[in-house]
């Protein structure tokens, strides 16, 4: 494992809101970004609950929780934070405090698009301070059978690389990949607008288990036997992109920059999550002292993290 040149690191130069409703509890929601000093990291507060909760967004404060990233502190826990961790690591925005009154992100239209836009109106500044990097010398494989698994590999040229291979077999979605270098150009132009997606047969299935009742097509891409229910693809392969969307926002739990080519076959949440939490581990036992892995510094509460999970 190396430290690959170092760039600077970003906040935003002042607060920017995106409000909506939670894609899965489906309750309004008012989010703030807000700039943060350098080595903050990015912090999410959850400014509805009686004592505001500060949960950093790190690997060790992920909890288990089905198909989304969730994040816990004592104080509180935020859900389905992947969209919004997308936007801010696609964007190379280091240290950020999200201010958030529910327990989720609004869901917009179930891409990063709206938070991308939240956060270019508020101005991206460098601050006086370098940005970790980890930059992967040997491989990694996470596995979850045969068919389902996240390999990574040493870099081309100090570069970050994400590929996604989807295959749902006989499914109303096709198989497709994608691969892309990733850069806040890539991030935006190819990567941010995709949406997260259903098949049509799971909705109700979720909807009795109380997740997305408010929920519609045109925050979540419905899969049908008739094809896409209410509305059209950004891209042939937009499912594909939106799960390296998801790649991107959950590599990004690690603290600091990645540079290493990620091939992900079929892979979700989980996965991305222990090969993060496997690297996280790598990087600090070589770099105990290294104080470019953040812990926040910001708030005085002691902050536990909670046990590894999925
Ligand atoms: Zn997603």
């Amino acid at each position: 494992m190396l430290d690959s040149p170092p760039r600077r690191q970003r906040t935003i130069a002042r607060t920017a809101k995106v409000s909506g409703y939670g894609l899965f509890g489906g309750i309004d929601v008012l989010l703030e970004f807000c700039p943060a000093d350098p080595d903050v990291g990015i912090v999410f507060e959850r400014t509805d609950l009686t004592s505001a909760a500060t949960i950093p967004a790190l690997i060790e404060f992920v909890v288990p929780q089905s198909r989304c990233t969730m994040i816990q502190s004592p104080g509180g826990s935020v859900q389905v934070i992947e969209h919004v961790m997308a936007a801010l690591a696609g964007l190379q925005i280091d240290n950020c405090l999200v201010r958030i009154d529910a327990p989720e992100p609004p869901a917009c239209d179930g891409s990063s698009q709206a938070f991308v836009e939240a956060l270019l109106s508020a101005d991206i500044v460098e601050q006086d301070a370098s940005r970790a990097c980890v930059e992967l010398t040997e491989t990694l494989v996470v596995v979850e059978d045969d068919f389902v698994g996240i390999g990574a590999q040493p870099p081309r040229k100090h570069e970050y690389e994400i590929g996604f291979l989807l295959d749902y077999g006989n499914s109303p979605i096709s198989q497709q990949s994608d691969s892309f270098v990733i850069t806040p150009e890539v991030f935006i132009q190819e990567i941010a607008n995709c949406r997260t997606f259903v098949l049509e047969s799971e909705v109700r299935e979720l909807q009795k288990q109380g997740i997305g009742k408010r929920s519609t097509p045109q925050n979540v891409l419905v899969f049908g036997d008739e094809g896409i229910v209410d509305n059209s693809l950004r891209f042939e392969n937009e499912c594909a992109r939106h799960k390296i969307l998801d790649c991107i926002g959950d590599f990004a739990l690690l603290g600091c920059d990645l540079a290493g080519r990620f091939v992900a076959t079929r892979s979700g949440h989980r996965l991305n999550h222990a090969i993060i939490r496997t690297l996280r581990k790598q990087a600090l036992a070589l770099n105990p002292h290294q104080s470019s892995f953040p812990l926040p510094k910001n708030r005085p509460a002691p902050f536990t993290p909670m046990n590894a999970a999925g």
